[in-house]
């Protein structure tokens, strides 16, 4: 038997360990119908952490079925409204320039607060040079050939431009433990350190870096073919998140047991409530929801239904699972004991806009 050679889709390093791995999953953004009775195509979905340029990634670069741009949740729009204002500070940003953008399949554009920062002199044309070169909302990650993305980024500034990009960086997936922000379609998860080392293989330094909150931990970083870094603000997120271990893959590895162990704690939940002949159901038809279920082989014996308030989820079912998704009525309707809340973030809103599960007993379970 020979031995898997995986290679760095972006230095091309054959050096690196495998430190998550979800088995087979479902694609996480693609909700099948309820009629269509599966199973659903699977693919494998591994996490590679490579030795030489320390950038995490998907080992299988599968065709997945593509996700929908849907509707930008307002938090990402106030991230770069903050981004925005932080880049219109002093000697970062050329004000007025040419600005290009790399469009992203999750939709959404800086160019809105970028013009409100006052950094748009115009839109660069089709292949134009410009001054501000920015990767669209978490677009690059999506990219089979990293090398040939960022490449293509840093040909198009003009002398003394500026590339921005950003990121939910690997430091808060480790220190938040957030396993599934792995998935599908996302190839590459970005730390500051392997950020600032893929930058400076294709010629470029990382001249400022900024930690946002959104998501526990979205990096801003503004890179330039010359440059120091302002105020060594890069140098000392590199140095926190190397402390946090996003270059020790025993460290990323440490995320396989939240796995295991979650998908464990979840279905003895669901048991032991139905022992109790309570009812559980499901809030959050969300893609992190998915490889969860899946891994815990839950059908729809142990968690009858997910409510999700998405018209567009509304008679399909959780990909992976014979799990329905209905409307926020019906989980109402059917009185549950508790709800297993998947899109923790959403607690207050739906404590006050779904007041029924409390007051009949019942009690949200964020998950
Ligand atoms: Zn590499």
């Amino acid at each position: 038997m020979t031995a898997e050679v995986i290679r760095c889709c972006f230095c091309g390093a054959e050096q690196g360990d495998v430190v998550v791995d979800l088995g087979q999953q479902p694609s996480c953004e693609l909700f099948p119908a309820r009629t269509d009775p599966g199973p659903d195509p699977t693919f494998p979905v591994r996490l590679w952490l490579c030795q030489a340029c320390g950038l995490a990634q998907l080992t299988d670069h599968d065709d997945v079925p593509e996700e929908v741009a849907g509707l930008e949740p307002e938090a990402l729009r106030t991230q770069r409204r903050e981004s925005a204002g932080w880049l219109a500070g002093p000697n970062l940003i050329p004000t007025g320039g040419i600005v290009a953008e790399y469009d992203s399949p999750h939709g959404g554009s800086w160019l809105p607060q970028l013009r409100e920062a006052g950094l748009v002199g115009r839109i660069a044309g089709t292949g134009e040079a410009a001054d501000l070169v920015v990767d669209g909302c978490f677009g690059m990650m999506h990219a089979a050939d990293q090398q040939a993305a960022l490449r293509a980024r840093a040909a198009r500034l003009r002398p003394g431009g500026r590339l921005v990009v950003q990121f939910h960086s690997l430091a808060a997936i480790l220190r938040l433990r957030q396993w599934n922000a792995v998935r599908l379609g996302h190839l590459a998860y970005y730390s500051t350190p392997a950020m600032v080392e893929m930058l400076a293989r294709v010629g470029l330094s990382a001249v400022a870096a900024r930690d946002f909150s959104l998501y526990g931990g979205t990096v801003t970083l503004v890179a330039s073919r010359a440059g120091a870094d302002h105020h060594g603000s890069v140098e000392k997120l590199c140095r926190y998140e190397r402390l946090i271990g996003v270059r020790d893959p025993a460290r990323v590895h440490a995320l396989q047991e939240d796995v295991h162990s979650g998908a464990e704690a979840l279905v003895d939940t669901l048991r032991q409530a139905r022992a109790r002949g309570e009812i559980v159901l499901g809030y959050g038809a969300a893609s992190r929801a998915v490889p969860l279920l899946v891994l815990a082989g839950i059908d729809a014996d142990l968690l009858p239904v997910v409510a999700d308030a998405s018209p567009a989820k509304q008679n399909c079912r959780m990909p992976g699972t014979d799990i329905p998704v209905v409307t926020p009525e019906e989980l109402t309707r059917r009185r549950p004991d508790t709800v297993l809340l998947f899109v923790p973030d959403l607690l207050d809103e739906l404590r006050r806009v779904l007041p029924e599960i409390e007051s009949c007993g019942g009690q949200w379970l964020p998950v």
